[in-house]
């Protein structure tokens, strides 16, 4: 029940609509009896929504596109993985100093050690350059794989992740996200992720990757869970790879976050349960 104690978390984004975190979150509380809600705001104009959060003592959030980077300027410390990614996707408001975070790479680290896939000494195969990309490549590079190739349709966009992983001592090499590029490296590569929407509802029909380069040596994750199970994914498990959607990673984040804000650990399996319920009315 809300109260006039209850604590207030929000995601702020545009759009929001699509999100589960506000039935994933709840379900937590309730089922945890803690007095916390979670609500979901389309800001379009993020110093008044954040000037709000001050004003109203929010107890903190999530922050999602288009904000990731912008929303730091208005924290008072961002810690050393965000800040290294120059992106925050979670926040707390402790008596009115904003700290931010960044828990998506985190939680796709989390879902690939939580599926028994070895990171270290693996060679990593990584589609994509954008947000998703960079904070999954950085968690990754402190995991020690023996190299991260990062394949993206505008490869200059790739440079900075691979000068970013190079500081961690792993090789890093920026590659253009092209057939014969996919062939060379896809097969010695032991993970591969894609971190692009391509594949997402309602293209479903397509895949960045051809299944000509998939094999049954490597353990395939796709960042996108809408569908559930991606072209990419469907024919990696054809292929005899380990093949792993985007609902982990979702709610690893999640559960990374609900730690932050409330210093306990929620059942992350009741979590999946609500994102999964949340996803299947979006999809209707
Ligand atoms: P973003 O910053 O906009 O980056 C998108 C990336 O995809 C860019 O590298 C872009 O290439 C590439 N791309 C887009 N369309 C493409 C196409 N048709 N062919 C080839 N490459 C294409 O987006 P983001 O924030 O990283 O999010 C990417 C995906 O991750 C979304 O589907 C999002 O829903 C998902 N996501 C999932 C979770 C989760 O918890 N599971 C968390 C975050 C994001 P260019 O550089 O050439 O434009």
């Amino acid at each position: 029940m809300i109260t006039s104690r209850t604590k207030l978390l929000c995601i702020i984004g545009n759009p929001v609509g699509h999100s589960v975190s506000p039935q994933m979150h709840n379900a937590a509380f309730k089922s945890m009896g803690l007095d916390f809600s979670y609500v979901s705001f389309s800001v379009n104009n993020l110093a008044d929504a954040m000037k709000g959060v001050r004003a109203l003592g929010i107890r903190g959030g999530n922050v999602t596109i288009p904000y990731k980077t912008s929303v730091m300027q208005y924290m008072d410390e961002c810690d050393g993985l965000s800040t290294g990614m120059n992106a925050v996707n979670t926040f707390v408001n402790d008596k009115g100093a904003l700290k931010g975070f960044n828990t998506d790479g985190l939680g796709a680290v989390k879902t690939l050690e939580d599926e028994g896939v070895r990171i270290k000494g693996e060679k990593v195969a990584i589609v994509g350059a954008g947000g998703a990309s960079k904070s999954i490549s950085y968690v990754i590079a402190g995991k020690k794989p023996r190299e991260i190739v990062i394949l993206n349709r505008t490869q200059e966009k790739a440079e900075p992740i691979r000068k970013a992983v190079e500081k961690f001592g792993v090789k890093a090499r920026a590659l253009e996200l092209s057939r014969k590029n996919l062939k060379t490296e896809l097969s010695d590569s032991g993970i591969l992720i894609n971190t692009t929407p391509v594949g997402m509802h309602p293209g479903a029909n397509e895949t960045p990757v051809g299944e000509e380069f998939l094999h049954k040596n490597m353990a395939v994750m796709d960042v996108i869970f809408n569908p559930l199970e991606t072209r990419l994914l469907r024919e990696a498990g054809k292929k005899g790879a380990v093949a792993i959607n985007g609902v982990g990673m979702l709610v690893n984040q999640g559960v990374l976050a609900f730690e932050i804000w409330t210093g306990k650990k929620p059942d992350a399996e009741l979590m999946k349960e609500a994102a999964m319920e949340s996803l299947a009315i979006h999809e209707k």
